[in-house]
C-alpha cells in the first residue's frame, strides 16, 4: 500500500488501482508534480509523473552552489513527509534535492524520466480523457494531466540591441554555480531579483575583483528573519489582507529593519510590495546584499540598455567594460507550445487558474506553480496538489459511476 500524506490520508477511496491504462499524468517532475502526485496516489489514483530530466528535482540540481530556501522547513514540506530537523531552518541546495528523491520513493510514485512532453490534447474521441504527445514518438492517454513544468522553466535573456555582437562574456544566471571562475575579475550582474541579489552578494564574498548589479527597478528588499520571526510568517499572514494596507504596513517595517542604500545606489522602491508581488515581483530576501552594498563591495548602478562591442551602455549612459555579464533576468514559462492552443493561458503566458480550478474550456486540465506568492511557492504547491488531488479523485469517482449505470 502507498504511504498516504497525512492530510488525504483519511479520505483516500481505492478509485482504480495500479493497472489503469489511462492513468491521471503530471508534467514535470520537480516539487509540485511530485506533491501532487502524491496527494493523487493517496487518492487510490493511479499517477505517471513524466520528467524530461533523468532524474526528479532536476530545476533544483542546477541551481547555484550556496542556495538554501527563504522559506521555513516547515512550511517548505510537502504533503505526507516532513522534512528531517537535520536540513535546518533554511534547506540548502542538496538536502532539498535528497528529499525530493526520497519523497519519490516514499510515496512510491512512479516517474517517468526522459520523457518530455511536446503537446497537450484533448483526446480525439470526445470522451473527456487528454491525450499527451511525447518524445520518441510517444503518445499517451490519460483522465486528467496536470501541468507541473515550473515557472522558472526557460531563461530569459532580453533581446537588448548589440548583444549579439557583444564581444565580453555574457551568461544567464541560469548558469551560475559558484564564484571560484570569477575569482579576480569584473563582474556586472543585471536584476536585482532574488538570484542577482544572492549571485552579487556571493560573487562579493568569493573573490571577484569588483561587482556591479545593474538595477532597472528599485525592489523591495526583507529580512530573511528578523529577531527569529521568518519574513514568510508576515507573508502568509497577510496574504488575504487589502493590498492598500499591507503595502503601507510594508514600507514602514521596512523603514524600520532596513537601511536606506539610497546614498549608495540604490533607493527605497516607490511602489508599495504587495502591489508589486500581484504583479509578479515577490521581494528580495536579504541573503548578504545589504551588507555588501554598505560596505561598498557591491556597487548599483542603472540599467542595461544595450551592448556595443565590448561595452555595457547603461540607461544613463554610462559605458562599462566587465569581464562577464551575468542576466539574471527571468524565465519563461514556456507553456505556449505545450498548450497555447487550448486558450488557457493568459496575456503572460500563465495559466488562468491553479490548483483545484480547471479552465472552462479545458475540464481535466490542471496546473501547479505558476502563481509564486509571498506566502512561498513551495507551500502553495502543497496545498494545490490536495486541492488537485481531491478534484480528480471526485472526476474519476463521477465518471466510474457514469460508465457502471
Ligand atoms: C533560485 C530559486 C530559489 C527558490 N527558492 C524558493 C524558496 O525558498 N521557497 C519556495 O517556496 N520557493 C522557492 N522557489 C520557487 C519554487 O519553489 C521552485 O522554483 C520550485 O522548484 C518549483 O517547483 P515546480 O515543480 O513548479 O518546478 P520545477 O522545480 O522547475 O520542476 C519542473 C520540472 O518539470 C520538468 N519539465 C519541464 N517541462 C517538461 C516537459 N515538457 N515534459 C516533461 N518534464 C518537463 C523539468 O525538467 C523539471 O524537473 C525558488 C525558485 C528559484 C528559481
Amino acid at each position: 500500500m502507498p504511504k498516504t500524506p497525512s492530510s488525504a490520508g483519511s479520505r483516500a477511496v481505492a478509485l482504480t488501482d495500479r493497472t489503469d491504462d489511462r492513468p491521471v499524468y503530471v508534467v514535470g517532475g520537480g516539487p509540485g508534480g511530485l506533491a501532487a502526485a502524491a496527494a493523487l496516489r493517496a487518492r487510490g489514483v493511479r499517477v505517471v509523473v513524466l520528467e524530461k530530466a533523468d532524474r526528479v528535482g532536476a530545476s533544483w540540481r542546477g541551481h547555484y552552489d550556496r542556495l538554501h530556501l527563504h522559506t521555513t522547513r516547515r512550511w517548505s514540506a510537502l504533503p505526507g513527509l516532513k522534512m528531517p530537523r537535520r536540513f535546518g531552518r533554511w534547506v540548502g541546495r542538496d538536502d532539498l534535492v535528497r528529499y525530493l528523491e526520497k519523497y519519490t520513493e516514499h510515496h512510491e510514485l512512479e516517474v517517468v524520466t526522459g520523457v518530455e512532453v511536446t503537446r497537450v490534447d484533448p483526446a480525439p474521441d470526445g470522451s473527456g480523457d487528454w491525450q499527451l504527445t511525447a518524445t520518441g514518438g510517444r503518445v499517451l492517454r490519460g483522465r486528467a494531466v496536470v501541468v507541473a513544468t515550473g515557472f522558472n522553466h526557460t531563461p530569459r535573456v532580453p533581446d537588448w540591441p548589440g548583444r549579439d555582437t557583444y564581444t565580453g562574456e555574457l551568461l544567464h544566471a541560469a548558469r551560475y554555480r559558484n564564484p571560484a571562475p570569477y575569482a579576480d575579475r569584473d563582474v556586472l550582474v543585471v536584476g536585482v531579483g532574488n538570484t542577482g541579489a544572492e549571485i552579487a552578494a556571493d560573487l562579493a564574498e568569493g573573490g571577484a575583483s569588483r561587482v556591479r548589479i545593474a538595477v532597472r527597478t528599485a525592489p523591495h528588499i526583507v529580512r530573511r528573519s528578523t529577531a527569529g520571526w521568518p519574513a514568510q510568517a508576515t507573508g502568509i499572514l497577510v496574504r488575504r489582507l487589502p493590498v492598500r494596507l499591507v503595502d503601507r504596513a510594508a514600507a514602514v517595517l521596512s523603514r524600520i529593519a532596513v537601511p536606506d542604500l539610497s546614498a549608495q545606489g540604490l533607493p527605497r522602491p516607490d511602489s508599495g510590495l504587495a502591489s508589486r508581488a500581484r504583479q509578479g515581483a515577490i521581494p528580495v530576501q536579504d541573503v548578504g546584499l545589504i551588507a555588501a552594498v554598505r560596505s561598498g563591495r557591491v556597487t548599483p548602478v542603472a540599467a542595461v540598455a544595450s551592448f556595443d562591442g565590448d561595452s555595457v551602455v547603461l540607461a544613463d549612459g554610462t559605458r562599462l567594460t566587465p569581464d562577464t555579464v551575468i542576466a539574471a533576468t527571468g524565465y519563461d514559462r514556456a507553456l505556449e507550445p505545450l498548450l497555447g492552443h487550448l486558450g488557457v493561458l493568459d496575456g503572460r503566458g500563465r495559466p488562468a487558474v491553479h490548483g483545484g480550478r480547471t479552465p472552462k474550456a479545458a475540464p481535466g486540465l490542471y496546473f501547479t506553480g505558476f502563481t509564486n506568492p509571498i506566502s512561498g511557492m513551495l507551500r502553495e504547491m502543497a496545498r494545490d496538489a490536495e486541492k488537485i488531488a481531491r478534484k480528480v479523485a471526485k472526476r474519476i469517482a463521477k465518471a466510474e459511476a457514469r460508465a457502471a449505470r
